[in-house]
């Protein structure tokens, strides 16, 4: 998809727990955005792939899907994940089986702590955060390659394979650079485990070093992972851009969602930087099962991804005021129970609307 040509058809796929809530929520912004601004216009095609269909059909993408959703320009998704669907099934099934096949091979999770909201940091008074993390999200730990032998017997055997290429690392760190390039701080922090992982970590730190020779303006740093998890909680402001593997970015953005405060405020984008397909915009968060159906979702998770998804199509304009609306709303103390308030998902998205509607 070109960026910024005005008019973008958007897939929806709310899939399963409360990600029809958010992602209702989502478009209501998003069509008050458009509405409101006047500058782009916006086409929602549904699709209701979800853990239902699995259970039905034996599978979560029917036949020919992914030709039908190569032709949008980016999937506002919602959360995938049933009780009663194993969930290595689930995220197999329905989210890589989008996010492989589409090369969205970039992963990035940017973390702040919103105006109005409380952070266990904030607490510590060990100071305010606002970080990028860019995951490798093609490869790595997470590439299914390994297996089990003898099952059963007490000489069982699994293998969990991590595969690193040249290549993918090399396109990852440079995207990671780029991004890093493009913040005013212009600091990555470079994770690896390359004390005990002698080949593929020691190989990302080569190639880390490499690329930054095209980088000289952006300064770099290498962290341990595990050393990483202290300096993120004991000196948050230290860092900035963050790129890490596959399994390591993972843990470490889940780590970053609790600091900033809930892990239903921040989102998530799986990028095809080659823009060849369409990328796919989420809300960090799981489905939530335990609070579905009750109406207390926080939306700011997937209303921060539809701003990561217009700044993705070329609306950089509409993303700023869509978060600058979303922090005004936090910062009147109308907030989900999860940050400490009392509003339901509909309170929120409509002083959202709201604010929207008042800014142009
Ligand atoms: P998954 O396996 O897909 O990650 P999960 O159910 O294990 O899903 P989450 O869905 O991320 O994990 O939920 C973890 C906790 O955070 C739950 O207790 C849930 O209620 C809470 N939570 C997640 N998203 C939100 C949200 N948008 N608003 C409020 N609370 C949320
Ligand atoms: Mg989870």
């Amino acid at each position: 998809a070109m960026p910024g040509k005005g008019e973008y058809s958007i897939a929806c796929m709310p899939a399963d727990g409360i990600g029809p809530e958010v992602i209702g929520a989502g478009v209501e912004v998003l069509k008050t955005l458009s509405q409101a601004s006047g500058a782009f216009q916006l086409h929602f095609t549904d699709f209701d792939w979800s853990s239902e269909t699995y259970k039905k059909l034996g599978k979560y993408i029917p036949d020919g899907g992914l030709d039908e959703l190569r032709k949008h320009d980016a999937i506002l998704f919602g959360a995938v994940g049933a009780p009663d669907v194993p969930d290595h099934i689930s995220l197999w099934g329905l989210r890589l089986a989008i996010c492989q096949p589409f090369q969205q091979y970039a992963n990035v999770r940017p973390t702040k702590i919103l105006q109005g909201t409380e952070s266990p940091l904030r607490k510590a008074k060990t100071g305010d955060l606002d970080w990028v993390i860019i995951r490798e999200n093609s490869e790595g730990e997470y590439a299914g390659q390994g297996g089990r032998s003898h099952r059963g017997q007490p000489w069982e055997t699994a293998t969990e394979v991590s595969i690193f290429t040249r290549h993918a690392v090399e396109r990852l760190i440079r995207f990671a650079f780029e991004t890093a390039q493009r913040r005013p701080k212009k600091h990555i922090t470079v994770v690896t485990k390359s004390n005990a992982q002698r080949n593929g970590m020691v190989m990302w730190d080569e190639i880390a070093a490499e690329v930054a020779k095209d980088f000289t303006d952006v300064q770099v740093d290498k962290m341990l992972v595990d050393a990483m998890t202290c300096r993120m909680v004991l000196q948050p402001q230290s860092l900035d851009t963050i790129v890490a593997t596959n399994l390591h970015a993972d843990i470490l953005s889940d780590l970053a969602a609790a600091l900033a405060g809930s892990i239903g405020i921040a989102p998530t984008s799986n990028l095809d930087p080659t823009r060849q397909n369409p990328s796919m915009f989420e809300p960090i968060h799981g489905s939530a099962f335990d609070i579905t159906g009750k109406g207390v979702a926080n939306p700011v998770g997937t209303f921060w991804t539809a701003a990561e998804m217009m700044r993705w199509l070329g609306e950089e304009h509409a993303a700023d005021n869509l978060m600058q609306c979303v922090e005004t709303v936090c910062g009147k103390g109308i907030l989900t129970r999860d940050l400490g308030g009392s509003a339901g998902t509909k309170e929120v998205t409509q002083a959202v609307c709201e604010e929207i509607r008042s800014s142009y």
